[in-house]
C-alpha cells in the first residue's frame, strides 16, 4: 500500500531542501505543478522490493548494475529547472528505475528515454508499461549520441555526469530548449548545469549547484 503520509514527509523534505540550496540554485520553491507530479508517481515501484519501506526518504537508493534512483530533491530541481510544459518532448538520458521518466511523463507530452544497461533499460520498461504511463518509450543505447530519429527535443535531461556536454545533445535541441547535465569526474563533486539555446543557436550556461551522480558511460 503506498503511504499517503510518507508521501507527504518526502514533499516536505523536498521543500526544506529547496530552502537550504536556495542560494546555489536560485529557486526557493517547489512549482506545484512537480510537487503534484510527485505526490502522483508510487516511487516504491521503482526501488528494489528489499528497499519499499525507504522508498520516499529523500536520498538516493541502490537500484542494481551499480546504479541509483536518484534522490527526490534532485529529481524534483531537475524537473522544475527543464521548465516543462504539456505540449513538450522530452528526451532523458539514463533510464535507471524509470522514475524520473515517471515524472516527466505526468508533465509533458512524449518522454523518450535511454538506458545504456540492457538489464535497467528492461525493468524500466517493465514498471512504466505495468504502471500505465503510456507515453513514455524506453530505449537500450548510449545516451552520449541522443536519439536522432526522435529529434529535436523541447528540452534534454541527463541523470548521470559526463566530463562534457555531449555535442549531439546540443544539435538535438530545439532553439528555447533546455539541457539540464551534471558534469565533472565520476564520483567528485560535480557540477549541475541548465545550458538554454536562443533562436541562434546559442548556448548559454548556468552552474545551479554541486551534486553527485554516478558516471555517464560508454558503449
Ligand atoms: N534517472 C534515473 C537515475 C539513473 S542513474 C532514475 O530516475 O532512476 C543514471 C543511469 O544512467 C544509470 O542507470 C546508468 O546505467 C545510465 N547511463 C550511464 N551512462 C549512460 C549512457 N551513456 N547512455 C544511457 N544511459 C547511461
Amino acid at each position: 500500500m503506498i503511504s499517503r503520509q510518507k508521501i507527504e514527509a518526502m514533499l516536505q523534505s523536498i521543500e526544506a531542501e529547496y530552502r537550504y540550496t536556495k542560494g546555489f540554485t536560485g529557486q526557493s520553491s517547489l512549482p506545484p505543478e512537480v510537487m503534484e507530479a510527485m505526490r502522483l508517481v508510487a516511487r516504491q515501484e521503482f526501488v528494489p522490493p528489499i528497499l519499499t519501506t525507504m522508498a520516499y526518504e529523500n536520498f538516493p537508493l541502490p537500484i542494481g548494475n551499480g546504479q541509483t534512483i536518484s534522490q527526490p530533491f534532485i529529481v524534483a530541481l531537475m524537473t522544475d529547472l527543464l521548465c516543462p510544459e504539456k505540449g513538450d518532448v522530452i528526451l532523458e538520458v539514463g533510464a535507471g528505475s524509470g522514475y524520473q521518466a515517471a515524472i516527466l511523463s505526468r508533465l509533458v507530452q512524449q518522454v523518450y528515454t535511454l538506458e545504456i544497461i540492457p538489464a535497467l533499460a528492461e525493468r524500466a520498461t517493465e514498471v512504466l508499461q505495468r504502471l500505465g504511463y503510456e507515453n513514455v518509450e524506453v530505449r537500450q543505447g548510449d545516451g552520449y549520441n541522443g536519439w536522432p530519429e526522435q529529434a529535436p527535443f523541447d528540452g534534454i535531461i541527463v541523470t548521470a555526469a559526463a566530463s562534457h556536454v555531449p555535442p549531439a545533445l546540443q544539435e538535438q535541441l530545439k532553439p528555447g530548449g533546455r539541457l539540464i547535465i551534471p558534469i565533472g569526474l565520476p564520483y567528485r563533486s560535480q557540477k549541475l548545469l541548465v545550458l538554454e539555446k536562443d533562436q541562434n543557436g546559442m548556448f548559454s550556461t548556468r552552474n545551479v549547484l554541486p551534486v553527485s551522480f554516478v558516471p555517464l558511460t560508454r558503449a
